[in-house]
């Protein structure tokens, strides 16, 4: 059924069920994205339920203590084997069943990358479009989302029964814990999908940085950098003496400076922290996409005309060979 219903658009009729996705590296702690999912899907109005998937009940154990402390009005618990690593084959089906069966108005999840795997297969399996990357949401069926790489906002209001949407991070406020507990209900997962992917391994880089999604503070290095040695004598210094994240444009990225996990942009990471230092980055729209919003950008270019400087709250016109040392030394006599 996907006509227009004027029940959709109240409210207190919403039932949102919504996805909680944990860690790789600490499956007793959730993606920061989640959190901000979690404000998202109440700002809907209505009923909360969120929905934690794992292998079983022991070892989901510590992220249901913390889930169950959000803000929820219940919490889900499914779990099987095939459902270890939360792969998007055997997930989705599951996900998709229960959205059926519970008689959810909306299923909401983070804009990350597990999210950007699972959900469309779960709209594809309840047959109604997905809505990615909502920035805001002005009543239950509209919502307005990012287009042509964050040049155009676009607002649009879907017409399906069932409300699926995944939620830019950068522009909610995430959930905290609180002292109210919602009610557990953990059960074997059913409906689960075929393993079709198979998971091998996983490697983790360890760092005693800030993450870069959630980081008040982001220094990143573009191609100007020049090479990986620079990259590393340049922007570890500054990110160090300012307790920063590292971020990288992708011409860095390609070019080696730094892991590709660290990439800002339309096809890296959207941030949008207190302070971003750009360091030899042009300011493509693409890169722009992934950290416009940031509250103070700060950017070090000795092409005076490079685009960066349009969005830059301050501008340094500058080699950053010589910039950004000068710059270290002075915040850390300061
Ligand atoms: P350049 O554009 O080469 O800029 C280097 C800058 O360094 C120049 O402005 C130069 O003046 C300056 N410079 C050089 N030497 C010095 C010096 N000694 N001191 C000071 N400044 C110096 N890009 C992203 O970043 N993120 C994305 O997610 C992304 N996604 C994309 C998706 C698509 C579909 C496409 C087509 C492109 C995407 N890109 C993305 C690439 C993007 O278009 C640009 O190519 C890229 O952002 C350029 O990176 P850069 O600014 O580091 O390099």
């Amino acid at each position: 059924q996907r006509c227009f219903s004027a029940s959709s658009r109240r409210s207190a009729d919403a039932n949102v069920l919504c996805f909680i996705e944990t860690k790789v590296t600490d499956k007793s702690d959730m993606v920061p994205g989640t959190l901000n999912a979690i404000t998202a899907a109440k700002k809907i109005g209505g009923k909360v339920t969120g929905i934690l998937i794992g292998k079983d009940e022991a070892s989901m154990q510590p992220a249901i203590d913390k889930a169950k402390k959000l803000g929820l009005d219940s919490l889900l618990v499914r779990y099987a084997p095939a459902l270890e690593h939360v792969l998007a084959e055997p997930t989705a089906p599951v996900l998709a069943e229960l959205v059926k069966k519970g008689g959810y108005t909306h299923f909401a999840g983070p804009h990350s990358a597990l999210g950007k795997n699972i959900f469309p297969r779960v709209a594809g399996l309840l047959d109604v479009q997905q809505i990615s990357d909502v920035m805001s949401i002005s009543a239950p069926d509209t919502f307005t989302r990012p287009v042509y790489a964050g040049n155009a906002i676009s607002t649009v209001r879907s017409k399906d029964a069932i409300k699926l949407f995944t939620v830019r991070a950068s522009t909610w406020e995430p959930a905290q814990e609180g002292d109210k507990e919602a009610p557990v209900d953990v059960k074997e997962a059913e409906n689960v999908g075929p393993e079709q992917a198979t998971w091998i391994s996983e490697e983790i880089v360890k760092s005693e940085r800030p993450d870069l999604s959630s980081a008040p503070i982001v220094v990143s290095g573009g191609r100007g950098v020049k090479s990986k040695d620079a990259f590393d004598s340049t922007i570890i210094p500054l990110a160090d003496a300012l307790g920063a994240a590292i971020g990288a444009s992708r011409a860095a990225v390609d070019s080696g400076y730094a892991d590709n996990s660290l990439q800002v942009g339309q096809t890296g990471k959207v941030i949008a922290p207190e302070l971003y230092v750009a360091v030899g980055i042009s300011g493509a729209i693409q890169h722009l996409a992934g950290m416009k919003d940031s509250k103070t950008i700060v950017a070090i270019n000795k092409d005076p005309d490079a685009p960066i400087f349009q969005v830059a709250d301050v501008g340094l016109v500058a080699d950053l060979f010589e910039a950004v040392p000068d710059l270290v030394k002075k915040i850390e006599a300061a």
